[in-house]
């Protein structure tokens, strides 16, 4: 079964690690995969954990560099340029990580389940990955961890575009019978139903899925597929065949992603640390331990149920939802 360690606190880093095999990252060129939090975002990852990871890897004689992506929207994260500033701006520099930041705004497209993902290059190019996510809520997948950390993060802008697309609501009038169900469940109100009308504002639609799942009467599909698959299958392109090691941290839980500048509030109290090399089990544990501390917290807020992508995971072979929990 798959193995999860478990630990609350983070000096336990080293002897979470160790019972992994890290030395397979010996002089390797590793990109450590994160989330540098968009400008205004209090909660992503901070730069003193990043520097225990780097530490880390570098005590094995890896040579480690963080990474990340450039985003589709208009921001403080859209060019490498401004990533890259705005990364300095939040302390991730060489003084206090001990490593440089790389990010890519171009990719290698990849074949999954009949789709293709642009993986960045960095990516495409590494064999050992070392994967450091913030765990907290999110709009489109009820929550972001491991599988989020690549599936949105470790593609290219026109990846991210055409998973956002594939995964907004198609409508088929002959089906409809104007319940008004949809639109009573869209976490955005952008589906307005008459008796004899149905309409959705496209602009403010976020894919989620949501009114997809609840029309029982066929009337709405996803333009493609469920984001969650979506995310699960774009992980799957930037990390199949790879050596990666996953460490969660369940701090700052906020409603909302890293990428929001207003992510709203703490949602649940601070849990701890996970590790494992398996991205479907640790976002699994994950969730199961903050079920357990406020049950069901990302569907009762964010309304959409993110145990959907780690099913998704697991259909596709990404991972196992099956796994041990080592406490530390
Ligand atoms: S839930 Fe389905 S059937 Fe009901 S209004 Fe919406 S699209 Fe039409
Ligand atoms: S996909 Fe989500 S945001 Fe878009 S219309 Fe449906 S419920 Fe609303």
């Amino acid at each position: 079964m798959t193995k999860v360690v478990f630990f609350t606190d983070v000096k336990r880093l080293h002897e979470a690690l160790a019972l992994f095999p890290l030395k397979r990252y010996k002089e390797k060129k590793v990109p450590v995969k994160l989330h540098m939090g968009e400008k205004r975002n209090p909660y992503f990852v901070k730069p003193e954990l990043v520097k225990l990871v780097v530490d880390e890897l570098k005590k094995v004689s890896a040579d480690p560099f963080l990474f990340d992506t450039t985003v589709a929207y208009r921001g403080s994260r859209h060019t490498k340029k401004d990533y890259l500033k705005l990364a300095n701006l939040h302390g991730f520099t060489m003084k206090n990580v001990g490593c440089h930041v790389v990010i890519d705004d171009s990719g290698v497209p990849t074949v999954i389940e009949g789709r293709t993902f642009d993986v960045a290059d960095h990516l495409k190019e590494a064999t050992h990955i070392f994967a450091l996510s913030h765990v907290k809520g999110h709009v489109q997948s009820g929550m972001g961890g491991a599988i989020k950390n690549f599936g949105m993060g470790g593609v290219t802008k026109e990846t991210k575009i055409k998973i956002h697309d594939g995964s907004s609501p198609v409508y088929q009038k002959d089906a409809c019978t104007y319940c008004g169900v949809c639109a009573e469940v869209c976490p955005f109100h952008v589906i307005k139903v008459t008796k004899d009308s149905w309409e959705y504002n496209e602009q403010g639609c976020f894919g989620c899925g949501v009114c997809v799942d609840a029309c029982k009467n066929k009337a709405l599909r996803n333009q493609d597929a469920d984001i969650q698959f979506l995310l699960a299958c774009s992980t799957k392109a930037c990390v199949q065949d790879k050596n990666v090691l996953y460490l969660n941290e369940l701090k700052r839980i906020a409603k909302g992603c890293d990428c929001d500048p207003n992510a709203g509030p703490i949602i649940c109290p601070d849990i701890g640390y996970l590790v494992s090399d398996d991205p479907v089990a640790i976002d699994k544990a994950s969730l199961d331990l903050i079920n357990e501390v406020k049950e069901n917290v990302f569907l009762k807020i964010n309304k959409v149920d993110p145990l959907k992508q780690i099913k998704f995971g697991e259909e596709i072979g990404l991972g196992s939802s099956s796994y041990q929990l080592i406490m530390l």
